[in-house]
This record gives structure tokens, C-alpha cells and sequence, in this order.
């Protein structure tokens, strides 16, 4: 697993368990697709699951690179892996499959109640895109997991245009000064699922946040959220794929990233970043080991 300084990470320093598993190459813009994201071409359908698989049954062609990506897992993170307890998987563990999303609006432009209501949907969308690799596959317990966005943190709640019903609105700020929704109703900040110190109680918590900064180049991604460029995300809202987004959403649920190496034959993936506009068949394999083994350490299975 790997830390790093960036400024993505600096807010979140005082909390001891700060996991970002993005590298400092995802904050490079460089290193990302040309390709407009509003141009994508729509995602090809590989063998999503249709009737229910049990056990681990990749393509033969993909048996080895997904062994080398493991076993490259279970050797560099901290605590080889299983020792931490914050990933996406856990959290969608604690909730039942449910994500609640607070959008972290660092930017000065205001926003509109449509563009909000996009924005929620373009969320859940693009969570799907991997989620749709588990439904049905070795017994994945959810038939959907569904997000929703719970809250806005902005710098003044007068940017939030129109009527905020339905979310809870934030002027909170880390550390940085960046925006943020409540510690106290946040999942990273109580992973022991006690929200007794947020206003609105547990119903009202987020699991993770959707931060948007005004010219950020590149993503960060972690336990805590996805981190990417307010501008790239408002002008990807009609896209199929936002590629920035899905790679960082993978970091979420603890995919790794590839700037070092690359596993055997596997040219094009969306966590090899620059190389892949959408969640390929490898990618969601990548995803599905996660499940597998995952679910068998933490006695998910039953
Ligand atoms: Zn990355």
C-alpha cells in the first residue's frame, strides 16, 4: 500500500489510518488519456456475469497476471492487506451495500439543484461500471449496491443553487481548509461505525467522499474517497466512462496502480492509468479476486 505526501493526503494526516492507494502519478495529468471522456466510445461488453459463478473461474488467458497482481498486493501492502479495515469492501460490508457520498465542492462556482441531481446519478453510474462485476459472482451478497450523495460541502452555502432538500449541507473545513462534510457523520472518521456525534445519526452518515477541486490535475484516490479536478468532472458529466473517476473509485476498494510494473500481457486497464478510458474485462477480474479472496478472510461468504 502507499502513502504519499500530496496535498490530497495532507488533510486527512491527522487521522492515523490514512490509506491512499493511488500513487503520486495519478496527481501527474500526463499520464491520463488525451481522449476527451465525452467522446468515449461505449464500454464493450466482455463476460459480465449472467448466471451466478461460484468460485474463481477466470478466462485462462488471465489466470497468471491476475496471480502476479495479487501476490504483488499481498507483498507490498502494509499489514499484507488484510490487516486494514477501511476498504471499500468493508464499508459496503457495514452498510449492507449502500454508499453514501458527500460531494467535497472545493470551488467557488456555484451549483445548480440539476447539476446536483446529476451529479448523484453520474455517482451511482459510474460506481456500476465496476459494481457490475460482482453481481452474481461467488456469492456477492448484493444484488445492487446503490449511492446516493447524503451531503455538499461547500466553501458558502450560497453555491448550492436552488433547494438543498434531501442533503445535508457542510461549511466544515479540514485542515487544509479545504471543504468538508462533518468528521463526525464520516466513515473514515469513525470506522467503528458510531455516529452518535452526527446531527442527523447514523442515517445521515457518509461513507466516503467525492472531493472536487478547482484545477486539480490527475486524482487521488483511497479509503477515504476519490479525489479529482471539479472542472474535468462537471464537463464528464454526459460521459460514458469518466476515466479519471472509475480508476480512482478502483483505488477505493483497494486496486493498486501500475506505474512500476505490468503484469503479464496486459497491455490496456483502466488502473494502468493513460491506457484505458473504461473498466475492461481485467479490471473487473481485479475487482472479482479482491471478492474472492477478501470475502474468505473476513468470513463474508456465508
Ligand atoms: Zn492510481
Amino acid at each position: 500500500m502507499h502513502f504519499t505526501s500530496q496535498t490530497a493526503l495532507l488533510a486527512l494526516a491527522s487521522a492515523a489510518s490514512a490509506f491512499d492507494l493511488s500513487k503520486a502519478n495519478d496527481l501527474d495529468g500526463t499520464v491520463w488519456p488525451a481522449t476527451s471522456p465525452a467522446g468515449s466510445r461505449l464500454g464493450a461488453r466482455w463476460n459480465r456475469p449472467i448466471k451466478r459463478q461460484e468460485g474463481w473461474n477466470p478466462p485462462s488467458s488471465l489466470v497468471t497476471p491476475l496471480q502476479q497482481v495479487w501476490d504483488h498486493c499481498v507483498n507490498t501492502y502494509t499489514d499484507g492487506l488484510f490487516g486494514f479495515k477501511n476498504y471499500g469492501w468493508d464499508q459496503i460490508m457495514a452498510t449492507q451495500g449502500k454508499i453514501n457520498v458527500c460531494v467535497r465542492w472545493e470551488s467557488d462556482t456555484p451549483v445548480s439543484e440539476a447539476q446536483r441531481a446529476q451529479i448523484s446519478t453520474v455517482v451511482n453510474q459510474q460506481y456500476q461500471r465496476w459494481f457490475e462485476w460482482l453481481y452474481g459472482f461467488d456469492n456477492f451478497p448484493f444484488q445492487e449496491v446503490s449511492t446516493s450523495v447524503v451531503g455538499w460541502a461547500v466553501k458558502d452555502a450560497s453555491l448550492l443553487q436552488g433547494s438543498t432538500a434531501g442533503i445535508d449541507v457542510y461549511t466544515d473545513r479540514d485542515g487544509e481548509g479545504a471543504p468538508q462534510c462533518a468528521e463526525s457523520c464520516g466513515r473514515f472518521f469513525h470506522q467503528d461505525g458510531d455516529y452518535s456525534g452526527c446531527p442527523g445519526g447514523a442515517e445521515r452518515h457518509y461513507d466516503n467522499s467525492l472531493w472536487l477541486t478547482d484545477g486539480m490535475q490527475g486524482g487521488a484516490g483511497g479509503d477515504w474517497g476519490q479525489r479529482i479536478g471539479a472542472e474535468y468532472f462537471i464537463q464528464s458529466l454526459g460521459a460514458e466512462n469518466i476515466h479519471i473517476l472509475l480508476h480512482e473509485m478502483g483505488h477505493s476498494f483497494g486496486l493498486d496502480d501500475f506505474y512500476d510494473w505490468t503484469p503479464a500481457g496486459i497491455t490496456n486497464f483502466i488502473m494502468l492509468a493513460g491506457s484505458s478510458t473504461e473498466v475492461t474485462e481485467f479490471d473487473g477480474w481485479m475487482l472479482r479476486n479482491w471478492w474472492y479472496e477478501l470475502s474468505r478472510q473476513r468470513g463474508w461468504q456465508s
